[in-house]
């Protein structure tokens, strides 16, 4: 009995032993299919959408950036054109990377312009590689150019009108300096703007034409302009409490507890100032891109200019000069709360209170070019609402900075407040921006 029982055990024993290597084997097995699972999901690196979506055109020469969501060590990117494949780029990085920067220069890669296949290879090591198919156009040829006209003779403070044609341009923009403007589609390649001739420039002053394309290429052409320059008025205005206290502190509300007189007055005449200039710059941005006036603009009935544009103001507050700034616009004083009329044609794109401007109104008239009317005791017209040249949108006031009901008429170009005297006078507007827009 003895001798049965040890073989028994001995049966037992060696099934126990085949369960383990069984239940290791599995334990193996998941694993190995984990891990494998985990190489090819989450181990391996997934480009941007972004970064792959920029790679749709392929202009003659443009810096690509990949954004992977893990380090890179080896990038390569073929494309295939008529059954044949070229090497566009490939690196192994010295330092692993999740950003990774490249020039690719299609014609020096031997690529004809056209559509072509693209295969992109990334990898974060072995095993740890992804492809992407990707369709692109390449296009190297830049748009062409040509400028149609622009005004001549301009003045500091005034406004000049371009018009260009391009083929094969999608984008033309303007820049002067650290400035940028947009020219607008008159269809069949032309593009029309109106630009302001800034007050800080010289005698002559040089803008830089640019039209870009689809994928990416650009051209450019410069042109200078003769600007006359123009002497403007500069006043002493002395600033006492009394002004400080009827004007600026109510006008400051909660802000100008705790301020002196002169700290007041400084708030609201550079930073407030300084924050509305802003407010109407990035609102005179978002133009309508048609012509939406008609004529010349409208004059404030039976009323007086009192200050004019360009005016420099040095204040002085106890005989020291303090502060300064700069009159942006005409100021038209008749009797009080005057109805107001829309100086031309336009959509209304703000109604309401604007800092130092007071009640303000803002009407596009399109093309970059918009009129503002400030200091409103009363606003009549809502936002999005279109008025019609000579429609009252509210009466004259003292809102905002303001001593005397008068109304602020301002003419903004491109955001820029520029000299309303030109959009009074429709000789002006026929030989300066119409001839133009006509050309
Ligand atoms: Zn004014």
């Amino acid at each position: 009995m003895k001798y049965r029982y040890g073989l028994e055990e001995k049966k037992e024993r060696r099934l126990w032993f085949v369960r383990l290597v069984r239940r290791l084997a599995i334990f193996g097995l998941v694993f190995i299919m984990f891990y494998t699972l985990f190489l090819y999901t989450g181990g391996r690196p997934h480009i941007s959408e972004e970064s792959l979506k920029a790679l749709s055109f392929i202009p003659l020469e443009k810096t690509y950036q990949l954004e992977s969501s893990k380090d890179i060590k080896e990038v390569r990117l073929y494309a295939e054109q008529e059954g044949q494949r070229k090497e566009l780029y490939g690196a192994k990085l010295p330092e692993p990377s999740r950003v990774v920067s490249f020039v690719l220069k299609p014609r020096e890669a031997g690529l004809k312009d056209g559509v072509t296949k693209l295969f992109l290879e990334v990898s974060s090591g072995p095993l740890l590689k992804r492809t992407y198919e990707l369709q692109a156009t390449v296009d190297t040829v830049p748009p062409r150019l040509n400028i149609i006209a622009y005004t001549q003779y301009t003045q500091l403070g005034g406004s000049f009108a371009i018009k260009v044609k391009t083929e094969d341009g999608a984008l033309v923009s303007l820049f002067h300096g650290e400035h940028v403007y947009s020219l607008y589609p008159l269809g069949d390649g032309y593009y029309f703007g109106i630009v302001p001739v800034r007050l800080d420039g010289g005698e002559i002053q040089s803008f830089r034409v640019e039209a870009s394309d689809t994928a990416g290429n650009k051209s450019s052409q410069n042109i200078h302009l003769k600007v006359k320059q123009v002497r403007f008025k500069e006043d002493h205005i002395s600033i006492g409490d009394s002004f400080v206290s009827k004007v600026i502190y109510p006008l400051l509300g909660k802000e100008g507890s705790g301020l002196t007189p002169l700290e007041a007055f400084k708030r609201v005449n550079e930073v407030w100032r300084a924050r509305d200039i802003r407010r109407i710059e990035e609102m005179g941005k978002k133009s309508e891109p048609k012509v939406l006036w008609d004529g010349a603009f409208l004059q404030l009935p039976n009323s007086k200019v009192f200050a004019g544009y360009g005016e420099i103001r040095h204040y002085f507050y106890e005989g020291q000069k303090v502060s300064e700034s700069r009159h942006m616009g005409f100021d038209f004083a008749s009797l009080e709360r005057t109805p107001v009329p829309a100086g031309n044609s336009g959509l209304v794109v703000f109604a309401g209170d604007l800092g130092i401007y007071g009640n303000t109104v803002i009407i596009d008239h399109g093309m970059g070019l918009m009129s503002l009317y400030g200091h409103l005791s009363e606003i009549r017209v809502k936002e999005g609402q279109f008025v019609k040249k000579g429609e009252s949108i509210g009466r004259s006031g003292a809102t905002g900075l303001a001593l005397g009901d008068h109304l602020h008429f301002g003419i903004l170009v491109q955001g820029y407040e520029t000299n309303p005297i030109e959009w009074l006078d429709p000789k002006w507007i026929k030989n300066n921006i119409l001839a133009v827009l006509e050309a």
